[in-house]
C-alpha cells in the first residue's frame, strides 16, 4: 500500500496548544517564505507522488490531505478532484471538522469522493476542547461536522491528541466519538521537539496518563471499538499491548508512507519516524525491543528514562505475540478504508 501525505499548507482556523506545525510555520514565515502551497504546487506534489507510486508498482494508494487545515481552502474540491484524477484510490482528509458544520459542503464531499474524515476532537465538552484549540466555539462546530458526516453516511475516524489539558477526560472523549459513529479512534501522544519552549506546558508524562489510557482501552475492548495508540510503547500497556501502533507497523512493513512538508523535499516517513524517536537504556533488555519504536526524542531529553521498565517476562511477550498474530491474520482490513491515520508530523 502506498500512502502520500500532502501538506497543503500550515494555515489553520484553530490554534491548538500541542500543534507542532505552529513551530515550523513560524520558522518559515520568519525567513520570508510562504507557509501555504498554491493549487499548482499541490498538483506538482501529487504528480510526483503518482510517478513514485507507479514506479513502485503499488496499486492501492491513499492520499492524506492535511495541513494546517485543508477545509479552509477555496480550492478544496479542486484538490479532491486532482487526487482522484491522478488515479489514487482513497482520500484521508485530516481536519478539525469545523468547516464541515456546513451540511451542504459535507454532503458534497461524501457524495463525490471515496473519503475518510480524520476528525480531531480533543475533549468531550466545549470547556476542554476549546481550551486545547484556543478557539471559542470550535467544539460546537466540530461536533456539528461529525453529525453531518454521520447523517450523510460518511466515514469518521476520530483523532485525539493527548495533552495536560485533556488526558484525564480521555474516556469521555472516546465515548463521545463512539456515540457520534466514529468507526475507529486514534489517540496520539503529542509530538513536540527539543527546544520547544511550550513542552512542559502541554506534554504529560506517560506514568501520569497510563491509568486513563488503560481505562479507555478496556472500554474499546468491551465495546469492540477499533482504537489505536500512537507513540505509546508496549511497556505502559500491560494486557492491552495490541492497541499500540507499533504492533501494526511491525506487521505492515510493506506499507510505504511518504510525506511532503512545506518548503522541504519529500520524506520517507517510515525511515524519518525512527530518526526522531529514542529509547531508554533499559530497552536493550526488553523482549519488545525489536518491535518497539520507543518515544519521541524530546520526551527522553526533557523527562529522562526513569519511567521505562523493560519487559522481561517471556510469558507476557509470547502471549502478546500470538494475540497480535491472530489479529493481523484475521483482520487485514480491520480499520476499513481509513486504515491508520498515519500522520506525518515532521
Ligand atoms: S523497548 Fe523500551 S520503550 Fe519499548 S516497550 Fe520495551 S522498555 Fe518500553
Amino acid at each position: 500500500m502506498y500512502v502520500f501525505d500532502l501538506k497543503v499548507g500550515y494555515s489553520c482556523n484553530n490554534d491548538c496548544i500541542h500543534c507542532i506545525i505552529a513551530l515550523n510555520r513560524d520558522e518559515i514565515i520568519k525567513v520570508g517564505k510562504t507557509c501555504d502551497r498554491t493549487f499548482e504546487e499541490c498538483e506538482e506534489e501529487l504528480k510526483k507522488a503518482y510517478c513514485q507510486r507507479i514506479s513502485q508498482g503499488e496499486s492501492y494508494s491513499k492520499v492524506v490531505l492535511t495541513g494546517g487545515e485543508v477545509t479552509i481552502r477555496k480550492d478544496l474540491f479542486q484538490l479532491c478532484d486532482s487526487v482522484m484524477e491522478k488515479g489514487f484510490t482513497y482520500i484521508d482528509m485530516q481536519t478539525n471538522g469545523r468547516v464541515l458544520a456546513d451540511f451542504h459542503l459535507t454532503k458534497r464531499l461524501v457524495e463525490n469522493y471515496p473519503i475518510a474524515f480524520g476528525i480531531a476532537l480533543h475533549g468531550s465538552n466545549a470547556d476542554i476542547h476549546d481550551r486545547v484549540t484556543r478557539r471559542k466555539g470550535s467544539f460546537a462546530e466540530t461536533v456539528q461536522g461529525l453529525r453531518n458526516i454521520a447523517d450523510c453516511c460518511g466515514n469518521i475516524m476520530g483523532k485525539v491528541v493527548i495533552s495536560k489539558e485533556n488526558y484525564s477526560f480521555l474516556l469521555d472523549t472516546v465515548k463521545l466519538f463512539h456515540r457520534l459513529q466514529a468507526k475507529y479512534v486514534n489517540i496520539a501522544f503529542p509530538h513536540s521537539s527539543i527546544g520547544d519552549p511550550r513542552f512542559a506546558d502541554y506534554v504529560p508524562k506517560y506514568s501520569e496518563i497510563q491509568p486513563f489510557i488503560l481505562e479507555v482501552l478496556e472500554y474499546a475492548k468491551s465495546e469492540h471499538l477499533p482504537l489505536q495508540l500512537e507513540c505509546v510503547p508496549f511497556c505502559f500497556l500491560e494486557d492491552y499491548e495490541e492497541f499500540t501502533e507499533y504492533s501494526d507497523l511491525f506487521w505492515n512493513k510493506k506499507k510505504k508512507i511518504y510525506g511532503s512538508p512545506i518548503q522541504s523535499a519529500t520524506i520517507d516517513w517510515q525511515k524519518r519516524r525512527l530518526e526522531i524517536k529514542d529509547k531508554a537504556k533499559v530497552c536493550e533488555n526488553c523482549f519488545f525491543n525489536q518491535l518497539c519504536e520507543g518515544v519521541w526524542k524530546e520526551y527522553i531529553f526533557y523527562y529522562g528514562e526513569n519511567e521505562f521498565t523493560a519487559v522481561t517476562d517471556l510469558g507476557r511477550f509470547t502471549k502478546v505475540l500470538s494475540k497480535m498474530e491472530k489479529l493481523h491474520k484475521f483482520e487485514p482490513q480491520k480499520k476499513a478504508e481509513g486504515e491508520n491515520l498515519d500522520d506525518c508530523r515532521a
